[in-house]
């Protein structure tokens, strides 16, 4: 006879469940017998993980259920250098509806999920957490898991309030990506030309543009739209590459993510632009 389980080691249950054949009645079975044996000193949850180390799973997963968000943004890629060479990594800010989750991720093959996840909902399992001198940050190893799960798992991004700031002040401040709502106060935009590959500006030397990572291109116009940017906490200048804007965003309001280089606020994303002119 086995007793009916609350949610005490569900998500140990999920783990053991993914990686291990075998029934659910059989692992209650085994974490009763574990429990019924050390009673004084168990909890039912200590008696799952007993049994799912018994099976095989690591201390490390066990520890460290997964961590589900959205995610708000990725860093470039640079190199670590260690006694086995160089390996790659990115720094990324996940977001749920309780916090900012701070991550690092190595090796090319989790860099390449990342790039082509912006927003999108992910799932990490099986990875480590490294102390840094302000925060601790979830560190993604090589043998760490990065899923991309169905949109609806989380509501939109713009809904998810740990991704926002209180105003462009804060988010220069505070450093980082976040979504904030403001006023466009001024616009302009000039063409530069790039490389077709990534995007990256290009130089002409000696009669041909090259790309500081493809070398020599055939180039491509593109447009960079520069704006100034108002609310409550002053007027920032901000700079937005992308194509899906409209020719004109004066005096409208709008919902964008982004961050500060330098003085210049970066715009990632624009979510939404008023129907109107506020002004
Ligand atoms: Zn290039």
């Amino acid at each position: 006879m086995v007793s009916s389980v609350g949610t005490e080691y569900e998500d140990i249950w999920e783990i053991v469940r993914e990686q291990v054949d075998i029934s659910r009645e059989e692992f209650d079975k085994k974490v009763n017998e574990v429990y019924s044996k050390g009673k004084a000193f168990l909890t039912k949850r200590a008696a799952a993980i007993i049994v799912a180390k018994k099976l095989n799973i690591s201390t490390q997963q066990i520890l460290y259920t997964p961590i589900i968000g959205r995610l708000l943004e990725v860093g470039a890629t640079r190199m670590a250098r260690s006694a086995r060479g160089e390996t790659p990594y990115v720094l990324f800010t996940i977001v749920n509806e309780q916090e900012r989750i701070p991550c690092v991720a190595f090796g090319e093959k989790h860099i390449s999920t990342l790039k082509k996840a912006d927003d999108k909902v992910v799932r990490l399992k099986n990875y480590l957490k490294a102390k840094l001198q302000k925060y601790s940050i979830t560190k993604i190893t090589e043998e760490s898991i990065i899923e991309i799960l169905d949109d609806n798992a989380l509501p939109p991004i713009t809904d998810l309030k740990p991704a926002w700031a209180e105003s462009l002040k804060d988010i220069k401040e505070r450093r980082g990506t976040h979504i904030v709502k403001v006023l466009v106060i001024d616009e302009s935009s000039s063409e530069y030309l790039s490389c077709p590959i990534c995007g990256k500006t290009l130089e002409f030397v000696s009669d041909e543009w090259l790309c500081p990572e493809h070398g020599s291109v055939e180039p491509e116009t593109k447009t960079i739209r520069r704006y100034i940017l108002s609310d409550r906490s002053g007027t920032f200048p901000a700079v937005y590459f992308g194509t899906d804007v409209q020719e004109s965003i004066l005096n409208r309001l709008i919902v964008a993510k982004g961050y500060f280089r330098n003085d210049e606020f970066q715009i990632q994303k624009i979510y939404w632009i008023s129907d109107n002119e506020i002004i």
